[in-house]
């Protein structure tokens, strides 16, 4: 399934070019135009997901798999130093395309960048009561 007005339906399928740097059967993985740092790529569904709740169970397995082989060998020959994997899903969570993506991130002692969120200092209480809403 392909979305006509999704610019990274036609990236991963190959009707625009792109930076390619790993691509099989399911995914194409390309390097992102704005890099948090040197070797940040996007791994792509050749198929169409808005988000990760879109993604079959199948896709969702074999990205993580794939993401683990590309970033391993990013990582040795960028000689990087640590890595983060991101995946943002909705507005409010920093998605800025909706067709599913995976950012695979080389990570170096002077990259310079902060990849996080402020920490919260919920009591017990809230944390139970968070714990709660999510499984009771
Ligand atoms: P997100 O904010 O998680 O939706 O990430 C979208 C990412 O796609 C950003 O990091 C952009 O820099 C990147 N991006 C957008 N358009 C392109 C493009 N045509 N080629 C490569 N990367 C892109
Ligand atoms: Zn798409």
């Amino acid at each position: 399934m392909k979305d006509d007005n999704c610019i990274f339906c036609k990236i991963a399928n190959g009707e625009i070019p792109s930076k390619t740097i790993y691509e099989d059967d399911m995914f194409r993985a390309i390097l992102d135009l704005g890099p948090a740092a040197k070797g940040h790529a996007l791994l792509l569904p050749k198929d169409h997901y808005a988000d990760l709740f879109a993604l079959p169970d199948e896709t969702a397995a074999a990205a993580i798999v794939t993401a683990k082989k590309i970033a391993a060998g990013m990582k040795e020959k960028l000689g990087a130093d640590g890595f983060n994997l991101v995946q943002n899903n909705g507005e409010v969570a920093g998605q800025t395309v909706f067709h599913f993506h995976l950012h695979m991130i080389p990570r170096y002692q002077t990259d310079g960048q902060k990849i996080g969120w402020v920490p919260g200092k919920p009591s017990q209480e809230e944390l139970e009561e968070t714990r709660a809403q999510i499984c009771d």
